[in-house]
Protein backbone atom coordinates (compact mmCIF):
# COMPACT_ATOMS: atom_id res chain seq x y z
CA UNK A 1 0.00 0.00 0.00
CA UNK A 2 1.19 3.48 -0.91
CA UNK A 3 2.26 5.64 1.99
CA UNK A 4 0.33 8.37 3.18
CA UNK A 5 1.90 11.89 2.98
CA UNK A 6 2.28 14.36 6.16
CA UNK A 7 3.32 17.76 5.97
CA UNK A 8 5.03 19.26 8.51
CA UNK A 9 5.56 22.87 9.67
CA UNK A 10 7.70 24.42 11.69
CA UNK A 11 7.03 27.73 13.75
CA UNK A 12 9.31 27.50 16.42
CA UNK A 13 9.28 26.97 20.21
CA UNK A 14 10.93 24.90 22.71
CA UNK A 15 10.77 21.83 20.40
CA UNK A 16 13.18 23.31 18.03
CA UNK A 17 15.51 24.06 20.57
CA UNK A 18 18.66 22.89 21.96
CA UNK A 19 21.30 24.53 24.47
CA UNK A 20 24.15 25.91 21.93
CA UNK A 21 26.92 24.43 24.85
CA UNK A 22 26.04 22.20 27.35
CA UNK A 23 24.27 23.50 30.03
CA UNK A 24 23.23 26.74 28.38
CA UNK A 25 20.07 28.08 28.06
CA UNK A 26 18.04 26.42 24.88
CA UNK A 27 18.03 28.67 21.83
CA UNK A 28 16.13 28.44 18.48
CA UNK A 29 18.26 25.63 16.23
CA UNK A 30 15.98 23.64 14.36
CA UNK A 31 14.22 23.41 11.15
CA UNK A 32 11.59 21.34 10.46
CA UNK A 33 14.05 19.26 8.28
CA UNK A 34 16.28 18.62 11.37
CA UNK A 35 12.77 18.27 13.54
CA UNK A 36 11.09 15.34 11.71
CA UNK A 37 14.91 13.69 12.24
CA UNK A 38 14.44 13.52 16.04
CA UNK A 39 11.91 11.01 15.56
CA UNK A 40 13.52 8.21 12.73
CA UNK A 41 10.18 6.90 12.91
CA UNK A 42 8.09 9.15 11.31
CA UNK A 43 9.93 8.23 7.96
CA UNK A 44 8.07 4.86 8.61
CA UNK A 45 4.76 6.18 9.33
CA UNK A 46 4.20 8.46 5.69
CA UNK A 47 6.36 10.47 3.14
CA UNK A 48 7.30 13.77 5.00
CA UNK A 49 6.94 17.67 3.45
CA UNK A 50 8.47 19.95 5.38
CA UNK A 51 8.88 23.53 5.11
CA UNK A 52 9.91 26.43 8.44
CA UNK A 53 7.67 28.92 8.36
CA UNK A 54 10.09 30.78 11.14
CA UNK A 55 12.22 29.11 14.57
CA UNK A 56 10.97 32.17 16.53
CA UNK A 57 9.67 32.11 19.81
CA UNK A 58 6.44 32.02 20.51
CA UNK A 59 5.62 35.56 22.31
CA UNK A 60 7.44 36.58 18.95
CA UNK A 61 4.60 34.61 16.08
CA UNK A 62 2.52 36.87 14.22
CA UNK A 63 -0.41 36.77 12.33
CA UNK A 64 1.49 36.73 9.04
CA UNK A 65 3.07 33.76 10.16
CA UNK A 66 0.03 32.09 11.40
CA UNK A 67 -1.37 33.00 7.43
CA UNK A 68 2.01 31.78 5.99
CA UNK A 69 0.97 28.30 7.73
CA UNK A 70 -2.02 28.22 6.77
CA UNK A 71 -1.50 28.90 2.63
CA UNK A 72 1.24 26.04 3.14
CA UNK A 73 -1.24 23.49 4.95
CA UNK A 74 -4.29 24.16 2.56
CA UNK A 75 -1.56 23.52 -0.63
CA UNK A 76 -0.35 20.76 0.85
CA UNK A 77 -3.28 19.12 1.20
CA UNK A 78 -4.75 20.05 -2.03
CA UNK A 79 -1.87 18.35 -2.98
CA UNK A 80 -2.65 15.37 -1.80
CA UNK A 81 -1.36 15.27 1.84
CA UNK A 82 -3.56 13.33 4.10
CA UNK A 83 -2.85 15.59 7.23
CA UNK A 84 -0.36 18.97 8.61
CA UNK A 85 1.45 18.67 12.10
CA UNK A 86 2.25 22.03 12.90
CA UNK A 87 4.84 22.78 15.46
CA UNK A 88 4.60 25.87 17.57
CA UNK A 89 5.99 27.60 21.16
CA UNK A 90 3.81 26.24 23.75
CA UNK A 91 3.17 29.82 25.46
CA UNK A 92 0.89 30.88 22.46
CA UNK A 93 0.21 27.37 20.84
CA UNK A 94 -3.04 28.14 22.06
CA UNK A 95 -3.64 31.13 20.01
CA UNK A 96 -1.89 29.91 16.99
CA UNK A 97 -4.39 26.89 17.35
CA UNK A 98 -7.00 28.58 17.58
CA UNK A 99 -7.07 31.30 14.81
CA UNK A 100 -5.75 28.32 12.44
CA UNK A 101 -8.87 26.35 13.89
CA UNK A 102 -11.72 29.19 12.63
CA UNK A 103 -9.87 29.14 9.63
CA UNK A 104 -9.51 25.79 8.51
CA UNK A 105 -11.80 25.25 5.05
CA UNK A 106 -10.20 21.37 4.61
CA UNK A 107 -11.79 17.96 6.18
CA UNK A 108 -8.10 17.05 6.51
CA UNK A 109 -6.42 17.44 10.21
CA UNK A 110 -4.32 19.88 11.18
CA UNK A 111 -2.51 18.99 14.49
CA UNK A 112 -0.54 21.43 16.78
CA UNK A 113 1.93 20.51 18.86
CA UNK A 114 5.11 21.56 20.96
CA UNK A 115 7.15 20.64 23.86
CA UNK A 116 7.97 21.72 27.51
CA UNK A 117 11.26 20.57 27.70
CA UNK A 118 14.03 21.57 24.80
CA UNK A 119 14.85 18.22 22.47
CA UNK A 120 18.21 17.91 23.83
CA UNK A 121 17.51 17.91 27.77
CA UNK A 122 17.15 14.06 29.52
CA UNK A 123 13.16 13.46 29.74
CA UNK A 124 12.22 16.00 26.12
CA UNK A 125 8.96 15.30 25.43
CA UNK A 126 9.44 16.78 21.58
CA UNK A 127 9.68 12.96 20.20
CA UNK A 128 6.73 11.32 22.08
CA UNK A 129 4.55 14.90 21.24
CA UNK A 130 5.80 14.73 17.38
CA UNK A 131 5.19 10.81 17.20
CA UNK A 132 1.66 11.58 18.67
CA UNK A 133 0.70 14.73 16.44
CA UNK A 134 2.01 13.04 13.71
CA UNK A 135 0.02 9.65 13.86
CA UNK A 136 -3.63 11.96 14.86
CA UNK A 137 -3.06 13.99 11.52
CA UNK A 138 -2.45 10.84 9.34
CA UNK A 139 -5.61 9.19 11.50
CA UNK A 140 -8.60 8.91 8.88
CA UNK A 141 -10.50 9.41 12.38
CA UNK A 142 -8.87 13.17 12.72
CA UNK A 143 -10.48 14.19 9.65
CA UNK A 144 -13.47 16.63 10.19
CA UNK A 145 -12.36 18.32 13.99
CA UNK A 146 -10.54 21.21 12.74
CA UNK A 147 -8.02 22.20 14.20
CA UNK A 148 -6.52 19.95 17.27
CA UNK A 149 -3.81 19.97 19.60
CA UNK A 150 -1.19 17.10 20.29
CA UNK A 151 0.68 16.88 23.69
CA UNK A 152 0.96 14.40 26.57
CA UNK A 153 -0.85 11.85 24.21
CA UNK A 154 -3.77 13.54 25.09
CA UNK A 155 -5.85 15.30 22.08
CA UNK A 156 -7.64 18.89 22.43
CA UNK A 157 -10.11 20.82 20.38
CA UNK A 158 -8.16 24.20 19.49
CA UNK A 159 -11.07 26.05 20.97
CA UNK A 160 -10.95 24.22 24.45
CA UNK A 161 -7.47 23.92 25.00
CA UNK A 162 -5.32 26.18 27.21
CA UNK A 163 -1.67 25.63 28.55
CA UNK A 164 -2.25 25.42 32.31
CA UNK A 165 0.99 24.77 34.05
CA UNK A 166 4.55 27.35 33.14
CA UNK A 167 6.49 24.22 33.41
CA UNK A 168 6.92 20.79 33.28
CA UNK A 169 4.97 17.96 30.95
CA UNK A 170 1.14 17.85 30.77
CA UNK A 171 0.82 21.60 30.93
CA UNK A 172 -2.34 21.39 28.40
CA UNK A 173 -6.20 21.20 29.81
CA UNK A 174 -8.85 21.50 27.93
CA UNK A 175 -10.68 22.96 31.33
CA UNK A 176 -14.52 22.03 31.76
CA UNK A 177 -14.38 19.88 28.72
CA UNK A 178 -11.52 16.95 29.48
CA UNK A 179 -9.58 16.05 26.26
CA UNK A 180 -11.82 14.95 23.14
CA UNK A 181 -9.47 12.00 22.61
CA UNK A 182 -6.68 9.96 23.12
CA UNK A 183 -3.62 8.30 22.17
CA UNK A 184 -3.48 4.31 23.02
CA UNK A 185 -0.57 2.45 22.22
CA UNK A 186 -0.49 4.43 19.16
CA UNK A 187 -3.78 4.48 17.92
CA UNK A 188 -6.18 7.75 18.08
CA UNK A 189 -9.43 7.24 20.02
CA UNK A 190 -12.03 10.28 20.16
CA UNK A 191 -14.70 9.80 23.01
CA UNK A 192 -17.04 11.64 20.69
CA UNK A 193 -18.12 12.27 16.99
CA UNK A 194 -17.20 15.14 15.08
CA UNK A 195 -18.03 18.30 16.82
CA UNK A 196 -20.66 20.73 14.52
CA UNK A 197 -18.22 23.19 14.01
CA UNK A 198 -19.11 27.28 12.69
CA UNK A 199 -18.34 27.46 8.84
CA UNK A 200 -14.76 28.70 8.10
CA UNK A 201 -13.94 32.19 7.94
CA UNK A 202 -12.01 34.27 5.59
CA UNK A 203 -8.75 34.43 6.38
CA UNK A 204 -7.43 38.14 7.11
CA UNK A 205 -5.37 40.11 5.44
CA UNK A 206 -1.60 40.26 6.93
CA UNK A 207 -0.46 43.00 9.62
CA UNK A 208 -0.99 43.57 13.06
CA UNK A 209 -4.13 42.77 15.33
CA UNK A 210 -5.99 45.84 15.79
CA UNK A 211 -7.70 44.08 18.90
CA UNK A 212 -6.62 45.02 22.86
CA UNK A 213 -6.58 42.68 25.20
CA UNK A 214 -6.60 43.75 29.14
CA UNK A 215 -8.02 42.36 32.29
CA UNK A 216 -10.24 43.63 34.54
CA UNK A 217 -8.48 43.72 38.25
CA UNK A 218 -10.11 44.73 41.55
CA UNK A 219 -9.62 48.80 42.19
CA UNK A 220 -9.14 49.15 38.59
CA UNK A 221 -9.89 52.61 37.76
CA UNK A 222 -11.21 52.66 34.53
CA UNK A 223 -7.51 53.97 33.09
CA UNK A 224 -6.05 51.11 31.47
CA UNK A 225 -9.45 50.72 29.02
CA UNK A 226 -9.22 54.19 28.50
CA UNK A 227 -5.07 54.53 27.97
CA UNK A 228 -5.75 51.67 25.30
CA UNK A 229 -8.76 53.12 23.37
CA UNK A 230 -6.52 56.39 23.31
CA UNK A 231 -4.00 54.44 22.04
CA UNK A 232 -6.10 53.72 18.66
CA UNK A 233 -7.03 50.37 19.22
CA UNK A 234 -10.15 49.90 17.15
CA UNK A 235 -11.34 46.93 19.21
CA UNK A 236 -10.76 46.14 22.94
CA UNK A 237 -11.35 42.48 24.52
CA UNK A 238 -11.62 42.94 28.55
CA UNK A 239 -11.12 39.69 30.22
CA UNK A 240 -13.72 40.08 33.34
CA UNK A 241 -14.65 38.79 36.08
CA UNK A 242 -16.65 36.03 36.96
CA UNK A 243 -19.96 35.73 34.11
CA UNK A 244 -18.31 38.59 32.27
CA UNK A 245 -17.79 41.75 34.86
CA UNK A 246 -16.26 44.77 34.79
CA UNK A 247 -15.71 47.66 37.61
CA UNK A 248 -18.19 50.56 37.10
CA UNK A 249 -15.84 52.89 36.03
CA UNK A 250 -14.69 50.56 32.92
CA UNK A 251 -17.91 49.61 32.17
CA UNK A 252 -18.32 53.45 31.54
CA UNK A 253 -15.41 54.09 29.51
CA UNK A 254 -16.68 50.57 27.35
CA UNK A 255 -20.33 52.08 26.67
CA UNK A 256 -18.84 55.75 25.90
CA UNK A 257 -16.39 53.74 23.54
CA UNK A 258 -19.28 51.46 22.10
CA UNK A 259 -21.61 54.81 21.43
CA UNK A 260 -17.81 55.99 19.66
CA UNK A 261 -18.48 53.31 17.00
CA UNK A 262 -15.74 51.03 19.05
CA UNK A 263 -16.35 47.69 19.28
CA UNK A 264 -15.77 46.02 23.05
CA UNK A 265 -16.24 42.07 23.91
CA UNK A 266 -16.17 40.71 27.25
CA UNK A 267 -14.65 37.22 28.23
CA UNK A 268 -14.66 35.88 31.42
CA UNK A 269 -11.03 35.49 33.08
CA UNK A 270 -12.05 32.47 34.81
CA UNK A 271 -11.07 28.79 32.92
CA UNK A 272 -14.78 27.42 32.97
CA UNK A 273 -18.38 28.16 32.31
CA UNK A 274 -18.04 31.67 30.29
CA UNK A 275 -19.82 34.53 30.50
CA UNK A 276 -23.48 34.81 31.02
CA UNK A 277 -26.64 37.24 29.64
CA UNK A 278 -29.12 37.34 32.58
CA UNK A 279 -27.80 37.25 36.20
CA UNK A 280 -26.82 40.46 37.38
CA UNK A 281 -27.76 43.76 37.25
CA UNK A 282 -25.35 46.59 38.94
CA UNK A 283 -23.69 48.86 37.03
CA UNK A 284 -20.24 46.75 35.12
CA UNK A 285 -22.34 43.35 35.13
CA UNK A 286 -23.09 41.42 31.63
CA UNK A 287 -27.05 42.46 31.80
CA UNK A 288 -25.93 46.45 31.40
CA UNK A 289 -22.95 45.90 29.94
CA UNK A 290 -25.14 43.80 26.86
CA UNK A 291 -27.80 46.22 27.15
CA UNK A 292 -25.50 48.92 26.42
CA UNK A 293 -23.86 47.09 22.93
CA UNK A 294 -20.61 45.48 24.51
CA UNK A 295 -20.50 41.98 23.65
CA UNK A 296 -19.73 38.80 25.75
CA UNK A 297 -17.65 35.86 24.37
CA UNK A 298 -18.85 33.03 26.25
CA UNK A 299 -16.71 30.44 26.64
CA UNK A 300 -14.14 31.38 24.55
CA UNK A 301 -10.93 32.81 26.42
CA UNK A 302 -10.47 36.48 26.22
CA UNK A 303 -7.34 36.10 24.19
CA UNK A 304 -8.90 33.68 21.76
CA UNK A 305 -12.01 36.23 21.78
CA UNK A 306 -9.47 38.98 20.81
CA UNK A 307 -7.86 36.54 17.86
CA UNK A 308 -11.82 35.88 16.18
CA UNK A 309 -12.67 40.04 16.85
CA UNK A 310 -9.64 40.54 14.59
CA UNK A 311 -10.92 38.17 12.48
CA UNK A 312 -14.91 38.89 11.91
CA UNK A 313 -13.56 43.13 11.75
CA UNK A 314 -11.45 42.19 9.23
CA UNK A 315 -14.06 40.34 7.13
CA UNK A 316 -16.03 43.34 7.47
CA UNK A 317 -18.57 42.22 10.19
CA UNK A 318 -19.95 44.93 12.04
CA UNK A 319 -23.29 45.80 14.70
CA UNK A 320 -25.97 42.42 14.28
CA UNK A 321 -23.97 40.01 11.92
CA UNK A 322 -20.90 40.41 14.39
CA UNK A 323 -22.81 40.03 17.57
CA UNK A 324 -24.14 36.99 15.57
CA UNK A 325 -20.93 35.72 14.45
CA UNK A 326 -19.11 35.70 18.08
CA UNK A 327 -22.25 34.02 19.80
CA UNK A 328 -21.79 31.56 17.17
CA UNK A 329 -18.19 30.47 18.27
CA UNK A 330 -18.68 31.55 21.75
CA UNK A 331 -19.97 27.92 22.39
CA UNK A 332 -17.01 26.03 22.18
N1 LIG B 1 9.03 29.87 25.48
C1 LIG B 1 8.71 28.77 24.61
C2 LIG B 1 7.82 29.26 23.47
O1 LIG B 1 6.63 29.34 23.62
C3 LIG B 1 8.03 27.74 25.40
C4 LIG B 1 7.73 26.48 24.68
O2 LIG B 1 7.77 26.36 23.49
O3 LIG B 1 7.42 25.52 25.39
O4 LIG B 1 8.34 29.52 22.42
Amino acid sequence: MEQPTLAVAAMGGTIGMVAPTPGAAAEPRLDADALVRVVPHLGELATLRTTTVTTKPSASVDVDDVLTTLEWARAQVDDGAAGVLVTHGTDTLEETAYLLDVLWDRPAPLVVTGAMRSTDVPGTDAPSNLLAAARCALAPQARERGVLVVLSDEVHLAARVTKEASTGPRAFASPGHGPAGRLHEGEVRFFSAPPARPAPLPAPGPGPVDVALVEATLADDGRVVRAVLDAGFGAVVVDGGGLGHVSAATSRELLAAVRRGVVAVVSSRTVRGGTGRATYGYEGSETRLLAGGVLMAGELSGRKARLLLHVLVRAGLRGEALAAALEEHSRV
